[in-house]
């Protein structure tokens, strides 16, 4: 390529500051250095992890930065040592690394890698380190990824290589929001084929974990929000019940109690508020049920009586669906393809990338489940 080894000048939307629309800029984007890959960011979804990191984490520390962890793009150039890659590869970057080498990579039941930025920087959600300068001042990799960029360069133990006949502009959902709330379902609450499962929030996250539920062989499953423009899309994923917790005078953990003589087997939390976790909890059967916590915020600590996990419950969290990226991602574009699992469902918009400020606000007020930002050609 005619860029390689050159800094490219790109669009990108950053975000100078919390609370603000992003502004849509010229940016510069170094070379790769050793084991890196600059990558030309085809298309990008808009997970709720963004918006956050935007208006709720309440942290000034993880800025100016470009957000943007849902995407897919080619490889433009590799540096150094990158042996694996080569210019045109089809690839997903990804926001959980897999080095193949550490101690969590090495170890079976985790996805965490330590060589990954959140190992040190989970504060700002970047690593300190960035190949982006804007105006003269360095700009954050949010997440590592920073795909609402036209160019972004990643370390190679952060980029999987996916098949050349794949859709960027559908499978970039696999980066995120689909596999996180799929896997969360299948890999880490293990549902069981004829188990009885509740959704807390459905959007993407919760919707792909309603999916996994169904595809696990679950014989019904509650899929519960306020907004109940939502239930629509639910059914196509597979949910048989559908609840508006707003409809109710008494706690959703009894009104689902009360329909399931006792309580869900599986319980997921997808919205990210620490009292729908502890709803989800107490609406777990006890003696077995296993609730997991999908939605993401560490801004507030949550709360829970003993007797609920003393009763025999399970309370456990998961990131990325327990997905170790590099090998899982490929396979996830596979079922794709075989129609194993659903994506184009998930799809309510798209958008160029000028228009990141309206696809924020339509999943500020809750419009779309997924927007598609298409970046590049
Ligand atoms: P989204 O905004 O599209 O969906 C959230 C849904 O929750 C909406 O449908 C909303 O109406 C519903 N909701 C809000 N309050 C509710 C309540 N009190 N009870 C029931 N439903 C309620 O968001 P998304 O992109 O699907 O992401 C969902 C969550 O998952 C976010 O917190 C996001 O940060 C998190 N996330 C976690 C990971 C991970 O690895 N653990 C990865 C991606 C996203
Ligand atoms: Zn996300």
């Amino acid at each position: 390529m005619a860029t390689a080894g050159k800094v490219i000048k790109c669009k990108a939307a950053v975000a100078w500051k919390p609370n603000a629309p992003l502004v849509m800029e010229e940016i510069e984007v170094a070379p790769p250095q050793e084991g890196e890959i600059r990558i030309k960011v085809i298309a990008t979804g808009v997970c709720h992890t963004d918006l956050y990191h935007l208006f709720e984490s309440q942290q000034i520390k993880g800025f100016p930065a470009v957000l943007g962890h849902e995407g897919a793009g080619v490889v433009e150039s590799v540096g150094p040592g990158v042996t694996d890659f080569k210019p045109g590869d089809k690839v997903i970057p990804l926001f959980i690394s897999q080095c193949g080498e550490c101690r969590f990579c090495k170890y079976p039941k985790t996805n965490l890698c330590d060589r990954n930025w959140s190992s040190k920087h989970y504060d700002v959600m970047s690593d300190s380190t960035s190949r982006f300068t804007c105006r003269g001042q360095p700009i954050l990799q949010f997440m590592g990824t920073s795909t609402f960029s036209e160019y972004t360069v990643m370390n190679q133990i952060a980029v999987t290589k996916i098949r050349d006949d794949a859709p960027l502009d559908r499978v970039c959902l696999l980066a995120c929001g689909v596999a996180t709330g799929y896997g969360a379902a299948v890999n880490t609450a293990a549902v069981t084929p004829g188990s009885v499962c509740a959704v807390f929030g459905l959007g993407a996250v919760g919707l792909a974990a309603v999916m996994g539920c169904k595809n696990a062989g679950a014989s019904r499953i509650f899929a519960v929000d306020i907004n109940e423009e939502k239930f629509k899309k639910a059914k196509v994923f597979g949910a048989t019940d559908f609840v508006n917790p707003k409809s109710y005078d008494k706690p959703i953990s009894e009104v689902l109690a009360e329909m399931t003589n006792g309580g869900v087997d599986f319980s997921l939390e997808c919205v990210g508020n620490t009292e729908v976790m502890r709803s989800a909890l107490e609406s777990c059967v006890k003696g077995w049920g296993v609730s997991v916590l999908v939605g993401w915020t560490d801004v507030k600590d949550f709360s829970a009586r003993p007797i609920q996990l003393i009763s025999g419950k399970t309370w456990k969290g998961s990131l990325f669906g327990g997905f170790k990226s590099k090998e899982c991602v490929p396979k996830l574009v596979e079922d794709y393809m075989s129609g194993k699992i659903m994506l184009d469902e998930f799809i309510t918009h798209n958008m160029p990338l000028e228009k990141v400020n309206d696809a924020i606000n339509l999943m500020k007020t809750g419009e779309c489940i997924r927007t598609i930002l298409n970046i590049s050609k």
